[in-house]
């Protein structure tokens, strides 16, 4: 900006109007930033006019140069107004010691208030949020001298940040994560819960508020009233391997609308125990090869399983990241077992099972707490009692709140003394599964008198996956719990099809 009268105006005093109370017509200007200008030639380089009963606040000037100033600033009724590196005719520009005793500046812009935290206990901070602009009040009235984690608690909490250690010189400040909590939170949350019942008949009254109340908060009865009476299904060839087959299929939900996907069923004869299994977020959905491989392999077992696309992956158009995938996965578990059992004579019905990786396993728990169908379930890397799932489609309706509050550990012992396999490993949220989870599980099944009923394979030294060591895990406990043939558990002898030829019908 060159030869203008006044820079930076920012002025609630329109006209001469006495003072008045604070109503809806007063005037707010607040929390407004500007950075980066250079000013030459001006009458007044400043001007912050704020009302006596509404002082403007928050305003943040951040590298300013203004040069051949001629008048003076005017800065009045205002608080929190923030100067880093404003400057005048060559000079750093400050608010005069009145005013600045009439405006008490105990903000700061939060960008330096982190800036000074990192410096005092020598952290590195990294962002996953842009703290432009933002003016945080009281600010050095939040440091712990004493404590890195308190202060930046005491700093973020404002603005609904959040730090994650990530190692000890290094912290990430991100925002707040409805579906994530701390370790400490699940242990709390599970002594809590466990306090709430302390044998099979008060676990039971428990668990039949939170199956009534999921389906409530989940809205799932309204939309499985609108679901197609006799929905169309649209069936592909099957596909005959070594020992298994597979056909796809297209089955109507609401009217119009379908969930796609593929069935694997054993060569021989007989009934069959039928698997549904849900996906998680895995990189290519259930076309990736390590999903083929677990189908293939538990129908050459003997199991029937069911895989489908995530809503809005695959061949679903929907929109994925919102609550009502989180309520038309259900939807669709249901539909399907429900299309299972009506039309294909060759399902044990006491045999039926669900089995997920990740956000599959998250939906595994959620189809047994509402479904009562299954007798056998088995979450991989999912588990938690302090994280929900950080997808809408797994935690975008509140289920988490039926019950008073509740998490997804509590939702999976709804499920005692039926046959659960927890699977977990080192590098994600369910590292702490041997010792929190697990023993919780274990104190609920105890009510049934079934405490061997429930199973952990943890693999501490690995990630977030569905590798082999956790298939193994699932062939392992479906081949005991519904008598599946283990002597055929080869992966090789599964054939990998092609992405167009799962979709194809
Ligand atoms: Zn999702």
């Amino acid at each position: 900006m060159s030869n203008i009268k006044e820079a930076f105006v920012f002025n609630l005093k329109y006209s001469d109007m006495p003072q008045e109370p604070k109503s809806e017509r007063t005037p707010e200007y607040r929390n407004i930033s500007v950075s980066d200008v250079i000013v030459r030639n001006v009458q007044t380089p400043l001007k912050i006019v704020g009302l006596e009963e509404a002082p403007i606040t928050g305003i943040v000037l951040k590298n300013i140069q203004m040069e051949g100033a001629k008048g003076k600033s005017i800065i009045k009724d205002c608080k929190d107004i923030v100067l880093d590196n404003v400057v005048v005719n060559g000079e750093k520009f400050q608010i005069s010691a009145t005013d600045k005793a009439m405006s008490f500046q105990s903000s700061k812009s939060l960008g330096t208030v982190l800036d000074d935290i990192s410096k005092r206990f020598g952290v590195r901070l990294k962002y996953d949020v842009d703290t432009t602009g933002l003016v945080l009040p009281y600010a050095d009235f939040r440091i712990r001298p004493y404590s890195l984690e308190e202060s930046l608690t005491n700093v973020l909490a404002p603005f609904d940040f959040k730090f994650v250690k990530q190692n000890d010189k290094l912290y990430k400040i991100k925002a707040y994560e409805y579906a994530r909590r701390t370790t400490a939170d699940g242990e709390k949350l599970l002594g809590y819960l466990s306090s709430l019942y302390n044998d099979d008949k008060t676990f039971e009254k428990r668990a039949a508020v939170l199956r009534k109340e999921v389906r409530e908060k989940l809205g799932i009865d309204n939309i499985l009233s609108e679901c197609v009476p006799n929905p169309t299904i649209k069936l592909s060839k099957e596909r005959k391997y070594n020992g298994y087959k597979v056909q796809n299929f297209a089955l109507e939900t609401l009217k119009g609308k379908y969930v796609c996907g593929s069935i694997y069923s054993p060569l021989k004869g007989g009934k069959h125990p039928l698997i549904i299994c849900p996906n998680g977020h895995f990189n290519k959905g259930r076309y990736r090869e390590d999903q083929q491989q677990r189908m293939g392999t538990l129908a050459r077992m003997g199991a029937i399983c069911v895989d489908y696309d995530l809503v809005g992956w695959g061949e679903s158009t929907d929109k994925h990241a919102t609550p009502m995938s989180h309520v038309m996965q259900v939807v669709n578990g249901v539909k399907i077992l429900d299309y299972m059992l009506s039309s294909r004579k060759d399902i044990d019905v006491k045999r039926i099972g669900v089995n997920g990786g990740s956000g599959g396993g998250t939906q595994s728990v959620l189809l047994t707490t509402i479904d009562n169908r299954y007798a056998a379930s088995a979450p991989v890397v999912s588990l938690s009692s302090y994280f929900d799932g950080g997808c809408p489609c797994e935690s975008g309706m509140p289920i988490q709140q039926a019950g008073g509050g509740t998490c997804n550990a509590e939702l999976a012992a709804t499920f005692a003394p039926r046959p659960m396999l927890i699977v977990s490993d080192g590098g994600d949220w369910t590292k702490d599964v041997p010792g929190l989870e697990y023993p919780y599980l274990q104190n609920v099944y105890g009510f049934y008198n079934q405490r061997s009923r429930v199973e952990n394979v943890h693999l501490p030294k690995e990630g977030h996956d569905f590798g082999i060591n956790k298939r193994n895990a699932v062939y392992d406990f479906f081949s005991r719990v519904f008598n599946l043939d283990i002597k055929m558990v080869n992966e090789k002898l599964v054939t990998i099809e092609s992405e167009e030829l799962l979709k194809r019908r």
